[in-house]
């Protein structure tokens, strides 16, 4: 009769956004305790398992080999072998490959477990200043000005606070998206390399922080956050003037 085995675990792995001490105790235990780990690039991953003196075996997973990969991984774990999932920094799946591979294996009954850890939507909003209570996490736009500006047309009067990604080379154009057609008064938090040695957050008017962007080049990586639609701000502002004026 043959042996009956119990499925491993998928782990879902949240790493470092920059500094490699955020990282929590028992993300580095798993990463030693799985049988494989799944990365992004390994050779991203192979710095954080270098300095934590991880030696488990890594292979490659993203979203160009997903439909190769999930087969075989999930084929391993009903065998009994436990993955770890991790991407290039944060948290797996936010912007970054997973979903598929998740989603596969909670169809074949695969447990599935997360480890908790930096997202750099989180980590922004957290020092936005901004609402936090309730906030819409729109990650990447389209690339494509006409297509974005229909996406950011869509968020427009939303009261929750927006956050974005967006490549350094796109930063000013978004920026000016959204100062037309939200106005120069709506305030925006730009976060950027946040942990690293030159973070930086920059508060203001989409207005201020366009005209602070143009004077320098943008580099690095950046969080976008949008304050969101406050109707009753102009009527405020209105009613202020009214009486400055009276
Ligand atoms: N999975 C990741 C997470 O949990 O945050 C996000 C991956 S996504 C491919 C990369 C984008 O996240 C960057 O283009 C940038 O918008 C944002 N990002 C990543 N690291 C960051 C950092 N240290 N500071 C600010 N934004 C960051």
């Amino acid at each position: 009769m043959p042996q009956q085995t119990t499925a491993g675990t998928l782990y879902i792995v949240s790493t470092p956004i920059g500094n490699l001490e955020d990282i929590t105790l028992r993300a580095i235990r798993i990463l030693k305790e799985v049988t494989t780990i799944a990365a992004e690039d390994t050779r991203q991953t192979g710095k954080l398992l270098a300095h934590y003196q991880i030696k488990t075996p890594m292979t490659s997973y993203h979203d160009f080999n997903k439909e190769e990969k999930t087969p075989v991984f999930i084929h391993r774990l009903q065998e009994g072998a436990s993955f770890a999932l991790v991407s290039d920094a944060g948290t797996p799946t936010l912007s970054d490959p997973g979903y598929y591979l998740i989603k596969t294996a909670l169809s074949m009954g695969i447990p599935v477990s997360p480890l908790p850890g930096p997202a750099a939507a989180i980590a922004a909003l957290s020092v936005s200043g901004l609402p936090t209570d309730r906030f819409i996490f729109e990650g990447f736009l389209a690339r494509k000005k006409g297509k974005r500006d229909k996406q950011l047309e869509a968020l427009k009067d939303d009261p929750r606070t927006l956050i974005f990604y967006e490549s350094p080379y796109r930063i000013v154009s978004l920026l000016e998206a959204i100062h037309t057609l939200y106005g120069p008064e709506r305030h925006i938090v730009i976060a950027r390399e946040l942990t690293k040695v030159f973070e930086e957050i920059i508060r203001g008017t989409v207005l201020e922080v366009l005209q602070g962007l143009k004077e320098k080049k943008f580099r690095g990586e950046a969080t976008i956050l949008v304050e969101g639609h406050q109707p009753l701000k102009k009527t405020r502002k209105k009613m202020a003037e009214g009486e400055r004026f009276r």
